[in-house]
């Protein structure tokens, strides 16, 4: 049963971009060295190369002559809903959907979208790990992962622009711009939403939040569950229409830019005349258009550095942005990792992978890499512009008593506005 709705998937999913990808693939095994969980587990089955292959074999399968004549000849192999169960591991547990594998193939293969295929069929045959697929069922249900109510997400945005003392806009009709935040930052991040009000306030944008579409978070596209997917981001599409702004502001979330930004336009039709944009491109903006003004050198007090999210810097190219600002911010103390911008390693904590409780172990044991990178600088504080990121990194240096101070840039450019 398994292993027919999987293979019906993936069928289905191979189209002539997907066979051309896997085409192309010379085995010659580079990626492997690009991926940060092939690396600390030495083990030949992290290799991405490995963890597309299940998509090969169902090509080979109903797709290539030979492949055809093997299985009318009953010597195709054939795959095991146990090996599926493995699979499932693999590439829900053991892949970030980073794409750095990407990066180094000479054939130029896609390998992210290629295992975001794999997990789709994987999903389709009921084989998403049971915390991931409880986080999809309660944002389908509630709206949010965390399992944040409605009521719940307006006492919280109340008690931040309370306890702050904010402007924290809602629902409000005909302004500019609709940020939209993930539960991670409303719930495990406040200072993310401070953060914003303060700097719309003195840019004088006019913003609001929306309680129709209030996470920016989308689990299912983790799952590769298209269906759901496209519900998620229209329940905040729909909502920008109802209010009539002119933009979507991503916060500080890596997949939800993906998912909003490229993944829609490609699976679904939305709204035409609302850029969506990302937070570090806003705040930029604002400085370089002189909407708000930063103290120079406000963080030149001890070595900082910024990690690249897969999402937003590879993926999105807003490499510029947050170099610039801390150029401005930290002009003495900022210095790079190695390797950084859209070579950048993953931290290990995305594409759902800090949500599923059994991947904790490896998940932590891949941070290792990054915190080897910062030591070697001597970092004592690291920034980036993505939460779950930074989630990762908070329970990443704590795990390794490192003691490097984690930030989000947003909070940090608001704290140095004068
Ligand atoms: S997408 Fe990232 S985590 Fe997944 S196989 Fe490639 S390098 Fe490894
Ligand atoms: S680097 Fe590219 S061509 Fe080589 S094995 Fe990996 S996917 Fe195939």
């Amino acid at each position: 049963m398994n292993k027919q709705s999987a293979m019906n998937a993936y069928i289905k999913e191979i189209g002539g971009w997907v066979a051309g990808q896997l085409e192309a693939c010379t085995r010659c095994g580079l990626c492997a060295s690009a991926c940060h969980f092939y690396q600390v587990t030495d083990d030949p089955e992290y290799a991405p190369v490995w963890k597309v292959s299940l998509l090969g074999q169902a090509y080979q399968q109903r797709f290539t002559f030979l492949g055809r004549l093997r299985q009318a000849l009953g010597l195709g192999r054939p795959i095991t809903d146990e090996a599926l169960e493995k699979w499932s591991k693999l590439v829900f547990e053991g892949c970030t959907v980073c794409n750095k594998c990407a990066m180094v193939c000479p054939m130029g293969i896609q390998l992210g979208p290629l295992i975001h295929d794999v997990r789709a069929g994987l999903t389709a045959a009921g084989l998403v790990p049971a915390d991931l697929h409880a986080a999809t069922v309660k944002q389908d249900a509630i709206g949010s992962p965390l399992g944040v109510t409605d009521d719940a997400w307006q006492e919280r945005i109340d008690w931040i622009a309370e306890e702050w003392e904010v402007d924290i806009p809602k629902d409000k009709k005909g302004v500019d711009t609709l940020v939209v935040f993930s539960s991670i930052e409303i719930m495990k991040f406040p200072e993310n939403l401070v953060a914003v009000a303060k700097i719309m306030a003195k840019a004088s944008e006019s913003w609001t939040v929306s309680s129709k579409g209030r996470e920016v978070v989308n689990f299912a596209f983790f799952e590769g569950d298209r269906e759901l997917t496209k519900k998620f981001l229209n329940r905040v599409f729909g909502a920008a229409r109802e209010l009539g702004v002119k933009r979507i502001m991503i916060s500080e979330c890596g997949h939800a830019y993906d998912a909003f930004r490229w993944t829609a336009g490609n699976i679904m039709e939305v709204p035409k005349g609302i850029e969506v944009t990302h937070v570090v491109r806003v705040v930029y903006d604002f400085w370089k258009a002189g909407r708000i003004r930063l103290k120079k050198g406000a963080y030149d007090d001890g070595t900082i550095t910024f990690h690249d999210s897969c999402k937003i810097q590879r993926r999105g190219g807003h490499i510029k942005e947050p170099r610039e600002l801390l150029a401005w911010l930290a002009p003495r103390a900022f210095k790079e990792m190695s390797p950084a911008r859209e070579q950048s390693l993953c931290c290990g904590g995305g594409g759902g992978v800090i949500s599923i409780k059994e991947a904790d172990a490896l998940r932590l044991a891949v941070f290792g890499m990054k915190v080897e990178q910062m030591n070697k600088i001597g970092a004592q504080a690291v920034c980036m512009v993505c939460s779950n990121c930074r989630l990762q990194f908070t329970e990443g240096v704590a795990h390794y008593k490192s003691g490097i101070q984690v930030r989000g840039l947003t909070d940090m450019v608001f704290k140095a506005m004068e």
